[in-house]
């Protein structure tokens, strides 16, 4: 993919330098509401957050588990991290690019996410992002994490190399932000806890895989011979079958939450073909035909 020199984006925060330090939250905000309000206040903030709980607005490890960011000190880093950067600044001014001109296509405004690029451990509003999670976004701040030690996980482990695979796992998450601006995502996230969550999630994780797709429709004068495979073969990797084969030894379809391996590239493929919105509901057909 050729990306040097293009524009770099300016919604990545860099907090690679931040620690997290964990168990402060809980107690600094039961003695300061204890102090103002008293018992009463306790009561009341305790039964406010075990609403938001239970509805699945918020994760209670936000409060009482979830570090909060205080110390920040000089970021260690190698030449081959910082230009990890620079290829993340331009992957996501790329994706940008591509969703501002679908977005007005339809005379809406697409808000643009930030991307948060952390080490080890980072407190979102979804709760505390760990670095083995792999990168994900967080619904509720509408932002991307990304530990960028996750790349050689995914040269490595996963046997997915190459610069162009890398970005499709970013434009994937930003997928997931699309979701969440055209509402699929609020759709699937309220059904959290039903005996057919699994089905509707890889609905959702193919819909973001079709995302990835389109913004790959639009990048192709960029491509190098053999971008288009090493995407699908990051797809193919990190699909829920791979992984659980890898860790587990065996699948368990009934745990199935982003879809096999060839689901998510057939649906990679599709909005490749497309470049548009039009092919990518996930959601109208049979789970069986996905
Ligand atoms: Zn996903």
């Amino acid at each position: 993919m050729k990306w040097k020199g293009r524009r770099q984006s300016d919604n990545v925060i860099d907090s690679r330098g931040k620690r997290t330090v964990g168990g402060a939250g809980a107690g600094m905000l039961l003695s300061f509401v204890g102090r103002r309000f008293g018992i009463k206040g306790i009561l009341v903030m305790a039964a406010v957050i075990g609403v938001l709980w239970i509805t699945g607005l918020v994760d209670p490890s936000t409060f009482l588990g979830g570090g909060v960011q205080t110390q920040s000190g000089p970021v260690e880093t190698t030449p081959q991290e910082q230009e990890r950067l620079d290829f993340v600044r331009v992957v996501l001014a790329d994706t940008e690019d591509v969703w501002n001109g679908i977005f007005s296509g339809y005379s809406e405004d697409y808000p643009e996410p930030q991307l948060e690029v952390y080490r080890g451990q980072v407190a979102t509003a979804c709760g505390t992002g760990q670095a083995q999670m792999g990168p994900f976004y967080c619904p509720s701040d509408q932002k991307l994490y990304i530990d960028l030690s996750f790349y050689d996980e995914l040269e490595q482990s996963f046997n997915a190399p190459g610069d162009f695979a890398q970005a499709y796992v970013i434009a994937h998450e930003v997928g997931h932000h699309v979701q969440t601006l055209l509402g699929a995502a609020q759709k699937v996230h309220a059904r959290r806890g039903q005996p057919d969550y699994n089905e509707w999630s890889v609905r959702l994780e193919l819909q973001a895989d079709y995302y990835a797709g389109v913004w790959a429709h639009h990048n192709q004068r960029y491509l190098d011979p053999g971008d288009i495979q090493e995407a699908v073969r990051a797809a193919n990797a990190i699909g829920d079958d791979a992984i659980q084969g890898r860790t587990r030894g065996k699948v368990l379809p009934h745990t199935f939450t982003h879809g096999t391996s060839e689901q998510r590239m057939r649906w990679f493929n599709r909005g490749l073909k497309s470049g548009g919105l039009e092919a990518s509901d996930t959601f109208a057909m049979p789970y069986g035909d996905l």
